[in-house]
């Protein structure tokens, strides 16, 4: 432990366990009041820094709704600060900004920092792999948390899920997916592993900022764009830059937001606020969805009933084309380092488990209610 640290966390409580070890009595015999017990009273001020603009629907807002709880179940003693994209540090600069105690807490997802670890893109989204119930459940009860802290341990970071979007759409579209061969030639945005599928299935997959989505679908610049659901793409007018909405999202079937916390500022933290800081976070994890499933389905009913959008289902000969290619991709991931492979084959077996189940739970109830 740095020196400076100590003497932080040489607070109030310590006061008794000093004089006892005057008395000559040791530190094992000292009271319960050290730091990490209820009389430890010591305030922080975290910064959070996150990937979204200033109150992005969805995952702007649910960031935000982290850091103002965390400050509210504290009583004000752990006060987080939000920024968004830019303020602090670039979009794309979370991971370092956390990693390095720039910031004590980051807001984005796993899937932006395949350069720092490959495995990380198991824990966001990955093509034709979990809902957002499948990846709780692996997450919380299936290993995958576990998993997840062992890939970020050498940066310095704790990860927890801080939301999910829930099934994303497959995106806006100016010509019609009737084959597979449609979507030969095409040049669309989408990120990703979902991204290298669609370059296998003959297309052209460019990245670009959420904010030049319009603009570039409406000039011809790009075919298609997939962004995330009715409820940010309402909010993106994309429905003015294209004709066809097509669905489902077999790129983005759950897609994870993570919550990032630097390792020496969480271990800093008395044990209450640690447990507020998880209890947030597992709070914020599940508000987001609840968010997403509320305003997507406000949202679709305006885009077809108010703008006219016409609702399209990717035929099942793409979509078994693309899930063929998805398996090759991911596949392909898991043999690029040994702890990628690990991580692939506890997310495999689980996804494995979770279908077996969910065919005859929520594919069966879904089907049956019509
Ligand atoms: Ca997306």
């Amino acid at each position: 432990m740095k020196r400076r640290d100590f003497i932080r966390r040489a607070g109030l409580g310590t006061l008794a366990a000093g004089s006892a070890a005057l008395a000559g009595c040791g530190e094992e015999k000292a009271p319960k009041a050290v730091a990490g017990s209820s009389a430890d009273r010591r305030s922080f001020e975290w910064k959070m820094v996150t990937s979204w603009p200033k109150n992005f629907p969805g995952l702007g807002t649910g960031a935000a709704r982290l850091a103002e709880l965390i400050t509210e179940m504290s009583g004000g003693r752990l006060t987080v600060k939000i920024y968004a994209a830019g303020e602090l540090v670039p979009a794309l600069g979370v991971f370092d900004a956390v990693s390095e105690g720039v910031a004590q807490m980051g807001h984005s997802g796993a899937y932006y920092w395949k350069g720092k670890s490959e495995a990380a893109q198991f824990f966001s989204a990955v093509p034709f792999g979990m809902t957002a119930q499948e990846m709780n459940g692996w997450l919380y009860f299936g290993g995958g948390l576990e998993l997840w802290e062992k890939v970020y341990a050498p940066f310095g970071l704790v990860p927890l899920a801080g939301g999910n979007t829930g099934v994303q759409m497959a995106g806006w579209f100016n010509t019609e997916i009737n084959s597979v061969e449609d979507l030969e030639g095409l040049k669309m945005r989408i990120p990703g592993l979902g991204g290298e599928v669609l370059r296998r299935a003959g297309g052209t997959p460019v990245n670009m900022p959420g904010g030049e989505l319009f603009t570039s679908l409406k000039s011809g610049a790009i075919d298609a764009t997939e962004w995330v659901g009715p409820y940010n793409d309402l909010a993106f007018g994309l429905y003015k830059a294209a004709q066809y909405y097509y669905y489902p999202g077999w790129h983005e079937p759950g897609t994870t937001l993570e919550c990032m916390v630097n390792r020496e500022a969480f271990d800093e933290l008395p044990d209450d606020l640690k447990a507020i800081v998880r209890g947030a976070a597992r709070a914020a994890n599940a508000d987001m969805l609840a968010e997403y499933t509320a305003r997507n389905n406000d949202a679709l009913q305006t885009l077809v009933d108010d703008h006219g959008v016409e609702l399209r289902r990717l035929p099942d000969g793409v979509l078994g084309r693309l899930r063929e290619l998805s398996h090759e991709v991911v596949g392909e991931l898991a043999e690029k380092d040994p702890l990628a492979r690990e991580v692939y084959e506890s997310f495999r077996k689980f996804r494995d488990q979770a279908r077996a189940w969910h065919d005859i739970s929520e594919r069966a109830y879904i089907e049956a209610r019509g």
